[in-house]
């Protein structure tokens, strides 16, 4: 109980309280605790929800008979990467397969990429709030 405390990893300065590390970090070692905090944008992992998304971009887009000009199509899909950060995802094996798949899928005539996870939300909601103004109407 008596040995509590908190050390900074930076220049091992022991600490009474997280409060006061924190302090000491922000007006000491601002650089690494920013760092710390916030990841830079093209360096952020791409996730496999982003991956799939992508990968369904790129199969409508191909679809539509269209080839040239991918990574340009799919900057404009995802502004928040670089044509670098996509061209290399877009030679990940795994990334190829996605895009097969998709491909390989029948045409959905409604069919922007998040089509099914859409109609999946807004269908459950609707029904939940269609018997509670049910509700109301009879009880007027
Ligand atoms: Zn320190």
């Amino acid at each position: 109980m008596a040995t509590a405390g908190f050390t900074c990893v930076h220049c091992s300065k022991w600490f009474r309280s997280k409060i006061g590390l924190g302090v000491h970090m922000q007006s000491q070692h601002r650089e690494e605790y920013e760092a710390s905090i916030k990841v830079p944008k093209s360096k952020t992992r791409w996730s496999a929800e982003e991956i799939a998304l992508m990968a369904m971009s790129e199969a409508n887009f191909l679809r539509e008979g269209r080839s040239l000009e991918v990574n340009s199509y799919l900057l404009s899909q995802f502004p928040n990467r670089t044509r670098e950060a996509i061209k290399g995802q877009r030679r990940q094996v795994k990334y190829k397969d996605l895009v097969k798949e998709y491909m390989s899928k029948t045409l959905v005539s409604s069919g922007p990429c998040s089509a099914d996870l859409d109609s999946f939300g807004s269908a459950s909601s609707v029904s939940v709030s269609s018997p509670s103004s049910s509700n109301l109407t009879t009880s007027l």
